[in-house]
């Protein structure tokens, strides 16, 4: 088998390596074309509300249109806006579209309460983001507080002064933060306390582990009733089953997000889903 060894073409993993670039340059090419064309899809995943059992709150999640390479997820291609210097106005161009649902959702006398949108660490190295973020939300007359900001968890340790100089201005506007994926990075405690976050998401891989594991679940419960003991509010990520929403209820959560309740929607279907919800709650009401 030595010999069989040696035998085996060398450009095995060249060639790995070769499709690897080769995908990663059409994503960025992809990217690009996006960017110019402002093509970019934006999905909305409806949030559930506990206390009102409504969807008031959605967060915006960014789709490539289609494409020569298929479905990219964003965990994939974010990475790759992030390196090329796109992601800056890519999540300029989420804003905007996110201010369209918005105003769309404000046309109907719902009561709604926000969509959040995911910003990256790298955004923070440019200048003028709280100018930009304003004027895009300006151009659509959304009142402030119904655009929220989701920033994970790990790239706070990144860039801390500017996102707290940066956080600390936008909440002065009204707008609040969401920390997101918390329990996938450092889990870093002073973070929660120093930033003026309004939410916690506890990551779908924690809530997942909680069914699994007696003592994530332990964890799990103890760290949800110490955030909302701190004036936090809580949304758990990821909830699939019954099974979940029973457990993240029983710990205190306020919000919870998943397949079970919706998976993120095209702009039409997201805007049928929540205003068909609160037509129902309102009929229910009246009952
Ligand atoms: P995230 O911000 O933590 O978003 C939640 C992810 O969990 C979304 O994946 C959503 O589709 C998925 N998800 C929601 N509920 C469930 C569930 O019940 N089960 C499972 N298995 N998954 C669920 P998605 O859309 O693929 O996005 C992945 C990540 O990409 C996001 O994680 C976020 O970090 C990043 N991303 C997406 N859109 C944007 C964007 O506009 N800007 C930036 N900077 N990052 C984005
Ligand atoms: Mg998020
Ligand atoms: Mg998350
Ligand atoms: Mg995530």
């Amino acid at each position: 088998t030595a010999k069989k060894k040696e035998q085996e073409p060398v450009c095995f993993c060249t060639n790995e390596m070769m499709n690897y670039i080769k995908r990663k340059y059409q994503i960025v090419e992809i990217l690009k074309e996006c960017v110019e064309k402002n093509s970019f899809e934006v999905y909305f995943q409806p949030i559930f509300d506990i206390h009102t059992a409504t969807y008031r709150k959605a967060e915006a999640l960014l789709r490539l249109p289609d494409n020569p390479l298929g479905f990219v997820s964003p965990e994939e291609f974010i990475p790759i806006a992030e390196e090329n210097g796109l992601i800056a106005p890519i999540t300029y161009q989420v804003l905007e579209k996110t201010c369209i649902f918005i105003k769309e959702l404000m046309k109907e006398t719902i009561d709604f309460v926000g969509v959040s949108v995911n910003f990256s660490v790298i955004q923070f190295m440019q200048e003028n983001v709280e100018q930009k973020v304003l004027h895009i939300i300006d151009q659509y007359h959304i009142p402030y507080d119904l655009i929220k900001i989701e920033i994970t968890e790990s790239m706070l340790a990144t860039n801390y002064d500017a996102i707290m100089q940066f956080m600390s201005n936008m909440t002065k506007h009204g707008i609040q933060f969401l920390l997101d994926d918390f329990g996938t990075g450092y889990s870093n405690i002073s973070y929660v306390l120093k930033v003026p976050f309004h939410t916690v998401k506890i990551d779908k891989s924690l809530v997942w582990q909680a069914m699994k594991d007696k003592k994530a679940a332990i964890l799990v419960r103890k760290m949800a009733e110490a955030f909302k003991e701190v004036g936090l509010h809580v949304l758990a990520e990821g909830i699939e089953t019954q099974e979940h929403i029973d457990f993240m209820k029983s710990c205190g959560c306020d919000y919870l997000q998943g397949y079970y309740y919706s998976r993120p929607l095209p702009k039409q279907k997201a805007l049928d889903t929540i205003i068909h919800n609160e037509v129902a709650n309102k009929i229910k009401k009246l009952q």
